[in-house]
């Protein structure tokens, strides 16, 4: 068993508990989305271990791989897809995830519905705001946020639970998180997730209600797929 999830977890914690005192928000009112994308499956047990529940992926298949077996040991599992979602995909990410937080686009918002309709589960679902307008990642553009959100939930029927954005890298992420913030006051959502391991606290004040959190909780992501079967390795 490696110990190092599980002190990461710890120290995530405390510094979103003290992150939501300065914000003025309740103890425990943030939500931690423990990224566990390309991190070996003992550094997940150790975090299941130590209690933890909520999780995030970036790959259905990845998550389809590990997940369904977990969840036969580890009870109350709350599954989060963070990643981009393939259309031939929708299927199996509405079996297996609570919450889809890269819903971006008409076509895709079509086939999710079709996807609850028939499978008769609906996770919860949160729009993905692509608010660097970067050519390269994947969101709704700022400024076709508030029709694309309408388009959701009067042509398809979805309920938006939340809005999700993933700041360009080297940017003043803050402008960001109040960007997304703004699109979400004025179109009545409540979920913003928002903040990553590096401005966790910072998202948290200015409105985050879910954080996503990979390597300061698991350490860092071996890219190497060589590497990725041994889990006693870390590469920090
Ligand atoms: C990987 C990933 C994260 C976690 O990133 P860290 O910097 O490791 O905390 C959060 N959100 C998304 C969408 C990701 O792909």
């Amino acid at each position: 068993m490696n110990e190092r999830g599980a002190t990461g977890l710890e120290s995530v914690q405390q510094r979103i508990r003290q992150a939501e005192a300065d914000a003025g928000k309740p103890a425990g009112s943030v939500r931690l989305v423990a990224v566990s994308k390309k991190q070996p499956v003992a550094r997940i047990e150790a975090v299941l271990a130590a209690g933890h529940r909520t999780f995030g992926e970036n790959r259905v298949q990845e998550a389809e791989a590990r997940w369904p077996s977990l969840a036969e040991r580890f009870a109350g599992l709350e599954l989060h897809l963070v990643g981009p979602l393939q259309g031939n995909k929708v299927r199996p990410a509405v079996e297996l995830f609570d919450c889809i937080e890269s819903l971006d686009r008409p076509r895709l918002a079509r086939r999710i519905a079709d996807a609850i309709q028939s499978l008769g589960r609906a996770p919860r679902l949160f729009v993905q705001v692509n608010t660097g307008a970067e050519a390269q990642k994947s969101g709704v553009m700022p400024g076709a946020a508030d029709p694309f959100i309408a388009t959701c939930r009067e042509e398809y029927g979805l309920a938006i639970d939340g809005l999700m954005s993933i700041p360009p890298i080297a940017a003043n992420a803050s402008a960001h998180f109040s960007l997304l913030a703004g699109i979400a006051e004025r179109n009545g959502i409540a979920g913003l997730s928002m903040g990553m391991s590096a401005d966790f606290e910072a998202a948290i004040r200015l409105g985050a209600t879910h954080v996503r959190v990979g390597t300061a909780v698991f350490g860092s992501r071996d890219s190497s797929p060589a590497n990725s079967a041994s889990p006693g390795t870390t590469s920090v």
